[in-house]
Parts: C-alpha cells; structure tokens; sequence
C-alpha cells in the first residue's frame, strides 16, 4: 500500500511517509537521515537516534520520551552504525565469527585480526563491506580451516596490485603475518613473473640482474628505513624491469641472444625506445659481466639543472599555502617544510610523532639529527595537526607517523602530497631548490661579515625573515640545520 502524502514533522516538506516520529508524521528521506545519525540525548547523555519529543517537549531518544526503543540493537542495545535490525558493531562480529570460527577453534594469528577489527576506530560497516569482498571472503575462511598458509605466500596468490597491498598490510598491522618490506617483496614477485614469461635463455638475466644489481642498491639506500623501498621507487622499478623484459624479448624475436648482440642491432633498438636508462643499465653491466659483447650504449647527457623560483614567488607561496584551508593540514605542513626548511617530500612524509618535541610554547622537529625550533605560524598548524581526532583508516589508537596514510600502517603516500601542491600551484623541488640557494647565499653572506666585521658590529640582520621583515612572520630557523659554520 503507497503511503499517504503528509507535511513532514522535521523538513515541513509534502512528502509520502509512513514513520510517526518527533511528534508528527515525517517523510522517508528524514527517517533514513535521523537513523543514520544518532547523537547524544541531552537526557540521557547516551548516543542514540533522537526522534522523539519527552514530557518536557524536548527532542529526545525513545527511552527518555517513555517510548519503546525501535531503533535498539536486538542483539546490543546500541543504536550507533545501524544496519538492519543488528548494530554495526554486531554485525561485524557476526561476520568474523561466519569467516573465522568460533571463539575456541580460532587460530591466534586469525584472533588477533579480529580483535585489530573489531576495535578499529572506524565504521564498522564499511570493514563488514570490505570483508564481503570476494578475494577476502575466500582467503580468510581457507586461512580460518586450515586450507591456505596464514602466510605471506598466501597473499602471493591473490592478484597483485593496491587491494592486495592493502589486505597484506592490513594483516601485518594486525600481527596476524610477520611484518616485512611490502613493496620490495611485491617488486620481487614482480621481476620473477616477468622473467618467467621470458624465453629460457633471458629469463635468468633478469633475474640476475635484479638481484646482483637492482637489490644492493635499494638495500644500501633504504636500510634505515625498515628496509622497504617507497612507492615512487616501486613504480619506476617496475617499468625499469618491464623495459628491461621487452628489450630481452624483442633480442630473441630477432633470432639472437644477449651473448650474441652486435652494436648495430642495439643501436637499432636504443633509437627505436623511450626507456634506454634502464636497457644501458643491463647493458653496461651484462658488458661487464662478460654476458654480452664489449657494447656502448651511448648514455645521453645530464639533463638540465632543475628550474627554480625567484624569492618572492618562494614566500608568496609560503604565504597563501599558510591559508590555504581548503588544502588538508598534513600537505599543507609538509608543503611548508620544503618551503620554509627545503625538506624532501620524502623525508617528511616518513617523519614520526617522537622527532616532534614540546617544549613550553616552543616545538621542535628533527630533520635531522638537531631538532628545528619551527616559526610559529608553521608550529600552529601541526599544534592542530597533532591535536586532530585519529584519521579514518584502519590504524588503531595513534599512528606512530606524524602523517598517517590510507594504507595500514603507512605513512601518507609522497606521490599524494606532491599532487595535492602541485594542484596548488607548487612544485616542491623548484621550491626546495631555491631555498636551498637562498640558505646558502645567506650563509655566503654571514661568513663574509664574520670575517670583515668588528666585534662591536651588532648582528640584527640575521636571517631571510629580517630580510623580509616587511611581509614576513617567519623566523630563519637553519643555523642548527645547516651547520656550515
Ligand atoms: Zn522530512
Ligand atoms: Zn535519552
Ligand atoms: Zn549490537
């Protein structure tokens, strides 16, 4: 039967609806609107769906308004994440124990991921809609009988790419797999599925070379960092190896072997490609192995040195960044590191919430190994930083990164802040490349004066903000940074 049209008690619309609540008929669109956001009753203090009016006339839950708890949990009471007749809360624990088993034949790598989901700070019915995913279904329940590993090399399985990474990482934060380098691990499997589609004779070149070339290096380069390689290096990584496999390929379409290339048939090839970097890299080093012929791969020349900004675009940047609230506040900070303190997006991204120290009104930063007293206006915004409620991710309590990611357990992705300045007008190597020139012109500066002037001298010039006095809060802060004294 169609419901009949009312004026809605709530939007005071004309609207079919069939709910008496808030003392009047309201419309469908209300319903769903106070189902889905349940708040505190000022009479009770509870979270609830407040949809009723009490004695006294006042908007209140069921319960205080003496009314039966419609809303209410059947399994829990709650009215918090309601879908269904369940809470969400409930509903999660109904599907963990559908895929996992019950509480006694539960494996314990298997109960501590239902105790990091169950406690996540986050809607519970988006993790029970990412449980209903197919891949996740399947392997969780063979992980939860026994059928599959609960191990890496059952993540392996699964078809590689952002979902996967998610899932295995989410499994490490968990504690449910043991923790090691995500994307050096996925970029081995990577090379080992190219080189198997590889004829025989190249697919152990591959190999080789990825292992006694490509791995030492990212080893010796990312050894402090938990030994994993960032995405940015991932993804070149990846196109390297795939440039590296067709060039060994299109080797054996022409009926020879790497062993066997002539210089002609690489020039061929090298005039005919956009990625000769990583080919000169195979060649040079298959050369040097004696895997191939003495050959030259021609290495073009060192591009041109990166463009910069002029000094006032360097601060008008600093300046709108600073009120840029439509940015989110971690890219606007780590904008202003490159801007202010010429920090790498990558090193900021990986900074942790202990190089930040408070001390009084005062806060610091370790970019390096001495803390950076930040200039105000750049300490008032990771004071709020830091002050924000947890992020929506799966993260439990706080996140050990000062910037948290999507990922589980990761820090925010570089490529996403880069973008997000880059939209905004800034590119932060030109921004970190001028600061850098204006820290050293400056440092050029106080060693001549140190040098030519007398002790009576007052020093009220230091700095690029004194410099700036007229437009500039910020304090120059790199003396402790850049001890080139
Ligand atoms: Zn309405
Ligand atoms: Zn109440
Ligand atoms: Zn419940």
């Amino acid at each position: 039967m169609p419901a009949t049209v009312h004026t809605c008690a709530r939007c005071e619309k004309a609207a079919p609806g069939r709910y008496f609540l808030l003392g009047g008929q309201i419309c469908n669109t209300c319903y769903s609107s106070l189902r889905r956001n349940p708040a505190t009753c000022p009479s009770c203090s509870e979270t609830r769906v407040l949809a009723y009016i009490n004695d006294r006339g006042d908007v209140s839950c069921a319960e205080c308004a003496g009314q039966t708890r419609r809303f209410a949990c059947s399994t829990c009471g709650s009215e918090r994440f309601l879908t269904g007749t369940h809470c969400g809360h409930c509903r999660l624990n109904q599907r963990l124990q559908e895929l996992l088993g019950n509480d006694g034949s539960i494996p314990p790598p298997l109960a501590n991921l239902r105790g990091y989901l169950t406690t996540a700070p986050m809607d519970p019915r988006s993790i029970v809609r990412w449980l209903r995913r197919e891949e996740i279904d399947r392997t969780l329940r063979q992980m939860g009988t026994g059928n599959l590993p609960i191990a890496h090399a059952t993540i392996d399985q699964l078809p590689p790419g952002p979902r996967a990474r998610y899932f295995r990482r989410l499994l490490i934060e968990a504690e449910t797999l043991p923790p090691i380098p995500v994307l050096l691990h996925e970029l081995n499997i990577f090379v080992d599925t190219n080189a198997a589609q590889l004829p025989r004779e190249h697919a152990p070149i591959l190999r080789r070379f990825h292992r006694w070339v490509v791995l030492p290096q990212l080893h010796q380069r990312y050894r402090d960092n938990g030994n994993d390689i960032t995405i940015g290096v991932f993804t070149n990584q990846r196109s390297a190896t795939l440039a590296r496999a067709r060039f060994l390929s299109w080797i054996s379409e022409q009926g020879t072997t790497l062993a066997d290339l002539d210089q002609s048939t690489l020039d061929y090839y090298l005039a005919h490609v956009n990625a000769r970097v990583p080919i000169n890299q195979l060649v040079g080093w298959a050369t040097r192995s004696r895997l191939a012929d003495e050959l030259d791969t021609h290495p073009q020349p060192i591009g041109l040195a990166p463009s910069t900004y002029s000094e006032n675009e360097l601060w008008e940047h600093t300046h709108r960044l600073l009120e840029a609230y439509t940015v989110e506040l971690a890219v606007r900070i780590i904008g202003l590191f490159a801007l202010i303190y010429a920090q790498p997006l990558g090193h900021s991204v990986r900074l942790t919430r202990n190089d930040v120290n408070v001390h009084g009104h005062s806060l610091t930063v370790a970019f390096g190994s001495t803390p950076v007293e930040l200039a105000e206006p750049v300490a008032e915004l990771l004071r709020q930083h830091l002050g924000a409620p947890a992020r929506r991710g799966f993260a439990t309590g706080t996140s050990r990164w000062l910037f948290e990611g999507i990922m589980p357990g990761e820090h925010l992705s570089p490529a996403y802040a880069r973008l997000r300045l880059s939209q905004n007008g800034i590119r932060v190597r030109h921004a970190r490349t001028t600061r850098l020139d204006l820290l050293s012109a400056q440092q050029q500066r106080r060693l001549s004066r140190t040098r030519s002037a007398s002790p009576s001298t007052p020093r009220n010039n230091d700095g690029l903000a004194a410099e700036e006095s007229g437009r500039a809060t910020l304090r120059c802060v790199t003396d402790e940074y850049f001890p080139c004294r």
